[in-house]
């Protein structure tokens, strides 16, 4: 399904010629869905032991010099702006800021590995006959980390990474098409640094053979900086895109002089292993509108609870039913006869995961008979009960719509 038709008959995102191409808004029901994924990502992030920093989405030009970026990346940057002298590029990675951070304070081996955490704001000069929907954009909300470890901890630090990558998938009802071994091709695209290059590899394909993962390799296909096991995802066109990276970098740390101080009292160097879960939030919710067309799990559902009062007589039941729902965190909303018949409304309804209809009966009784989007007619109960296996579904993070 295409998910730029669905983005605007659903209401999630669209976009706007004084605005620009390539830079959609989104509507409150895709705010919903993003934010929602951004709170996944943040926790699971927390639960794994990274931290989370903010950074500016600008610096100076010397900046992706210093990185590399300049000399290898200018292409898909913006031009930079003057500003007193001074030339600011909007930034086309979150890894050099990340470096400075990690710099700017003091850090020993007891430190590493050191996880760096951050959804931010990233910028790509797409020309305007590329742009479309939310799989090519020039502002992207990147959901990034940088892991400062040593050399001993790449492993396990890139197969964690990995891990999360696959819960994730499981959570928002994707599937990797396949992974693959990015690995640097003909060209001057890339740092020149074989020795680099080939111990990244070698760790890449352990982390891949230990976490058990088929995979294939293809060159030209790496970061500037380094190797990258890149999860490819298929749209509903058949189109295969990266969704989430797990990149082991030599040169940025060093690039940055990147030091720690060991257990033998002298200066090392650290790795760092850039880790992306979800990728970028656009492409990530692109995919989640093509896989699921709109019904989108539970947890994610930009409406999970709608209350459909058959007569004006069931208003105070079905507003007290949401009014607890939404004091449970649950994202719901009362239809009411003013919105139309009760088939039109239920009709209407479709992708909302859980509808309770309510009757003269349920009414008395504090009851909810639920609809379950799949068509599964749920047994008459008492609300709090309904409503409390709806809380602890979306708290799962799962993509089944009912237990038992
Ligand atoms: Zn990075």
């Amino acid at each position: 399904m295409d998910h730029r038709r669905l983005g605007r008959e659903l209401d999630l995102f669209d976009t706007d010629p004084l605005i620009g191409a390539g830079l959609p808004y989104w509507l409150p029901d895709g705010a919903a869905v993003r934010h929602t994924l951004e709170e996944y990502v943040r926790e699971e992030e927390r639960r794994t032991g990274y931290r989370h920093v903010h950074s500016p989405v600008l610096g100076k030009r010397e900046l992706y010099e210093i990185s590399g970026h300049w000399a290898h990346f200018s292409e898909d940057m913006f031009p930079p702006m003057e500003l007193g002298g001074e030339q600011l590029v909007l930034r086309p990675s979150l890894c050099p800021h990340h470096a400075l951070i990690y710099r700017s304070r003091g850090h020993s081996y007891r430190d590493l590995p050191l996880r760096m955490a951050e959804l931010g704001g990233m910028y790509r000069a797409e020309l305007s006959g590329v742009l479309g929907g939310l799989t090519r954009v020039r502002a992207i909300s990147l959901n990034d980390a940088h892991v400062f470890c040593t050399l001993d901890q790449v492993v396990d630090e890139a197969g964690a990474a990995l891990a999360m990558i696959r819960r994730a998938y499981a959570a928002m009802g994707i599937e990797a098409a396949r992974f693959r071994l990015s690995l640097a091709g003909a060209g001057g695209k890339y740092v020149a640094d074989p020795e680099k290059w080939r111990r990244a590899e070698v760790l890449l394909r352990e982390v891949l053979e230990r976490e058990g993962v088929a995979y294939q390799a293809v060159e030209g296909e790496a970061a500037f900086y380094g190797p990258k096991i890149d999860v490819q995802v298929v749209d509903g066109a058949g189109r295969e895109a990266t969704l989430s990276t797990v990149q082991v970098d030599f040169h940025q740390p060093e690039r940055f002089d990147l030091g720690y101080v060991g257990a033998d009292g002298a200066r090392h160097r650290p790795v760092m292993v850039h880790r992306s879960i979800v990728g970028s939030v656009e492409r990530a919710v692109a995919q989640l509108v093509e896989v699921h067309g709109g019904a989108f799990p539970a947890w994610l559902a930009p409406l999970q609870l709608v209350a459909l009062p058959v007569s004006d007589g069931e208003l105070p039941a079905a507003e007290r039913l949401v009014g607890r729902a939404v004091e449970l965190g649950l994202r719901a909303e009362v239809r009411g006869p003013g919105r139309g018949g009760l088939g039109a409304r239920i009709r209407s309804a479709r992708l909302v995961p859980y509808q309770a209809v309510i009757g003269p009966a349920e009414s008395a009784a504090g009851t909810v008979a639920l609809r379950l989007r799949d068509g599964r007619r749920l047994p008459a109960g008492p609300a709090a009960e309904a409503l409390r296996a709806i809380t602890d579904l979306v708290a799962a993070h799962t993509t089944e719509l009912w237990r038992g």
